[in-house]
């Protein structure tokens, strides 16, 4: 049998996507030379300074349920018991009366877990407790898939007010970054059914205990490096052409760099940009203008290191604030994460005002102090809208072209936008490749 030659292979962008294909391509004996614009890796997962601190543009929480996540970390040598905290799912929120839902998955096998968490829910009605299970029960009944997409607010349309205000709403927002009147429910069932359908560990929240370069960026670098991969920081590619020879991405500055095989692995607006000087690939350019895009609010807050949450994560209900992440677990004490996911009233405040209200909101719920300081950053395109009927927008990772390829986390997927569905992209779109003729 002949050896397949090693191909040459291009990878335009440097988030976990990219980083990812670069490691399995390397893995499996390719030669790889990554392009980024920017002067650092990791995308939309990178890690910025806060005074003396470390922090991530967002804060990230990743699942048990995400195994090619994980296995890719482990590739990296990356020591996972050291870099996440690793806990049984426990939702705990809390509103502004200060009344509480406090969801706790026990040990036994799924899905029984959630039925016996859910039917020993506090502060709810045995009624609204029991429509709940017989929701769960009707939804592995017809194995977490609708033949037809619908909104997760159809989807939930006989669940009781309650548990979908204190429950499902911020399970949904958090997971799709969408709200539930838009929501895909196919998408919000893929990731019910990995999480609660599988083993008891995949619904498990994993928080980094480190800033998302050190828990990724470097040991992938250090990978890259140590097998032969090259990486080129601060390089634009502006234009990418095909022949029948090989393939070109140009870069800013005019200069060409020739390979058998492109992967474009930006997000799906700036690989738009890309193609948009091109005739290029006009199948794909034709689905990405169909994406509409949702933001990511992140404000991180200052309190004095004694200051702390029962929970590394506690949901906000009724209040601006979502998630509030007590970076405790960094060794960040007094740190405080509060996000808010997709748009709404207060992507139109200014940084200072919304920072205030947040900050008002915890003293309300906590009874703590004004904020020392405050970061608060917000990602306007932080993924894409996880629409009702939004697979048929995601493109696959082949393309009209042989040799140009897509990776990213809008590529075809059972997820919605995540470093999971990134993760998974890149090993797929390296895996095409690496079965492809050319
Ligand atoms: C604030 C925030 C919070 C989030 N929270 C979570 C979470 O809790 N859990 C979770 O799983 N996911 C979360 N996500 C989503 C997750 O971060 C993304 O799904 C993932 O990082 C996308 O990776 P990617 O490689 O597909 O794309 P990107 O990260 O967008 O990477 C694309 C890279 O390509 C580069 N690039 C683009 N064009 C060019 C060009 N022409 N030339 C050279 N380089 C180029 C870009 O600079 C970028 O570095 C969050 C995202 C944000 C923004």
């Amino acid at each position: 049998m002949t050896k397949k030659k090693s191909s040459s292979v291009i990878i335009i962008g440097g988030g976990w996507s990219g980083l990812t294909a670069a490691i399995e391509l390397l893995k499996n004996g390719h030669q790889v030379t990554l392009f980024e614009s920017a002067k650092q890796l990791g995308g939309r997962a990178r890690c910025v300074a806060f005074g003396k601190h470390r922090v991530d543009n967002g804060q990230h929480l990743l699942l048990g349920a995400y195994e090619k996540t994980l296995s890719t970390l482990n590739t990296c040598n990356v020591d996972l018991s050291s870099s996440l905290l690793r806990k049984q799912l426990r939702l705990l929120v809390i509103d502004r009366n200060k009344q509480t839902f406090n969801l706790k998955l026990g040990q036994l096998p799924a899905p029984l877990n959630i039925l016996v968490a859910f039917l020993n829910l506090k502060g709810i009605s045995l009624n609204a407790r029991i429509k709940t299970c017989l929701f769960l029960i009707k939804l592995r009944f017809i194995s977490f898939n609708l033949k037809q997409d619908t909104s997760v607010k159809i989807l939930l349309r006989n669940q009781p007010n309650l548990v979908i205000e204190r429950f499902w709403e911020p399970l949904c927002l958090a997971a799709l970054n969408t709200s539930i009147e838009d929501s895909s429910a196919n998408i919000f069932l893929n990731v019910l059914k990995d999480s609660f359908t599988t083993t008891p560990d995949a619904s498990d929240l994993l928080i980094p205990k480190v800033d998302l370069a050190s828990l990724f960026v470097h040991p992938a670098m250090q990978y890259i490096d140590q097998h032969g991969g090259n990486i080129a920081l601060g390089k634009k590619i502006v234009k990418v052409e095909t022949n029948n020879l090989s393939a070109m991405a140009i870069d800013v500055d005019g200069n060409n760099y020739n390979a058998d095989h492109l992967i474009l692995a930006g997000s799906p607006s700036s690989t738009l940009n890309l193609l948009n000087n091109s005739t290029l690939l006009e199948q794909t350019q034709k689905l990405l203008v169909q994406l509409e895009y949702e933001p990511i609010c992140t404000i991180y807050l200052q309190y004095p290191a004694s200051i702390s949450l029962p929970e590394p994560m506690v949901g906000l209900s009724n209040c601006t604030g979502q998630w509030i992440f007590d970076r405790s677990f960094c060794n960040q004490n007094g740190l405080m994460a509060v996000v808010i996911s997709a748009s709404g009233d207060h992507m139109l405040l200014d940084k200072m005002t919304l920072a205030q209200i947040i900050s008002d909101e915890l003293t309300d719920i906590f009874g703590w102090p004004d904020a020392e300081k405050s970061l608060v950053i917000r990602e306007k395109r932080a993924t894409f809208k996880a629409n009702v009927n939004i697979d048929q927008y995601r493109p696959d990772n082949a393309t009209s072209s042989d040799r140009i390829w897509l990776c990213g986390d809008y590529t075809a997927s059972r997820y919605p936008a995540t470093l999971e569905a990134a993760v998974q992209s890149g090993l797929q779109c390296s895996h095409r490749i690496i079965n492809s003729t050319y």
